[in-house]
């Protein structure tokens, strides 16, 4: 994937709250009702090297549907 304003190509990271180490960003979506199931995704981090430009992007987007 390239950077929409430097079109160079864009590098993965990690990002996480600095509050627990390791831990990972995920999207999530709660259904109405309680006895529904969350549905959840990873999300991945691009960063361009050059400008710092960060894209976000679902995992696996089908998990949510
Ligand atoms: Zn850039």
């Amino acid at each position: 994937m390239k950077c929409i304003h430097c079109d160079i190509e864009m590098i993965t990271a990690s990002m996480d709250t600095g509050l627990t180490t390791g831990s990972l960003f995920y999207i999530w979506k709660k259904e109405k009702g309680v006895f529904s199931s969350t549905k959840k995704s990873e999300v991945k981090v691009y960063v361009c090297p050059e400008c710092g430009y960060i894209e976000l992007r679902a995992d696996k987007p089908k998990n949510l549907i």
